[in-house]
């Protein structure tokens, strides 16, 4: 489903990461941890173009990902994307934000594309919320809204960067219990977070991250109870 091949990424002259190759299957949950800094956001963020690489190859649901606007966009169509802060628009109801890509970017008509959106708000239990603005809900519902949203292109693939870490820690559960109902459902997900509980619930593989680079990558019973790299291992004793 994706395949990172080779990839490498610079921001002018710093490398920020350093011959990436990993493989995700359809309906395969990967957790992608390390330090700050060593480039798990990078690295999601180059699976739809948010950033550019410069090395290497990417392949999303079979589609080359190019440096041209046709292959960016046909890759973006298939990937949803969540954010650490939600980036909800603001000046749009919750039901809004959920129908303006589709409507935009497949061409839905209003009907079809406030159904879709109505129908996602109830599967993140948000329904009752779909004509406030974000300001008037919470952390957690405005995180369920953006996983809503991103669901609403009916992607193939959902990459997380930190979902919860931005939220009062009363917060976290619901969305952890939304990503894992999503997971449940056979969603295709890369999801970069530091929640240990939800890579042991949910991961099929666990991949550690450090200065740019896959330091090693294993099943989260294997990962954390044998991790082979002393960088893992200094990692998981700072946060676990
Ligand atoms: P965190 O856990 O703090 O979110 P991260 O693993 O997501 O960290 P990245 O945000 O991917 O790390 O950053 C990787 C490296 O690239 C860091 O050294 C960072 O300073 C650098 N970097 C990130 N974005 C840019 C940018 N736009 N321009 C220059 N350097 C950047
Ligand atoms: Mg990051």
């Amino acid at each position: 489903m994706i395949s990172m091949t080779g990839v490498a990424k610079w921001y002018g002259a710093f490398q920020a990461l350093n011959d990436i190759n990993i493989s995700v299957r359809k309906g395969e949950k990967i957790v992608l941890c390390g330090p700050s800094g060593s480039g798990k956001s990078t690295l999601i963020r180059c699976i739809n173009h948010l950033e550019a690489y410069q090395k290497g190859e990417i392949r999303v649901g079979g589609i080359l990902l190019g440096h041209q606007a046709k292959s960016i966009d046909a890759v973006r169509r298939e990937v949803g994307m969540v954010f650490q802060q939600f980036n909800l628009f603001p000046h749009l109801t919750v039901l809004q934000n959920c129908m303006l890509a589709p409507m935009r970017a497949l061409g839905l008509g209003k009907a079809e594309a406030e159904g879709r959106a109505r129908q996602l708000l109830e599967r993140v239990k948000i329904a009752e919320q779909a004509e406030k603005y974000p300001a008037q809900l919470s952390g957690g519902q405005q995180q369920r809204v953006a996983i809503a949203r991103a669901l609403c292109m009916r992607p193939q693939v959902m990459l997380f960067d930190e979902p919860t870490s931005a939220l009062d820690p009363e917060m976290v559960k619901e969305v952890l219990d939304t990503m894992i109902d999503l997971a449940r459902e056979g969603m295709t997900m890369i999801c970069v977070t530091h929640e240990m509980g939800f890579a042991r619930q949910v991961a099929d593989r666990v991949i550690f991250m450090a200065s740019g680079g896959i330091i090693e990558e294993a099943p989260p019973a294997e990962f954390f109870s044998d991790p082979k790299h002393e960088r893992t291992r200094k990692f998981l004793g700072e946060i676990l």
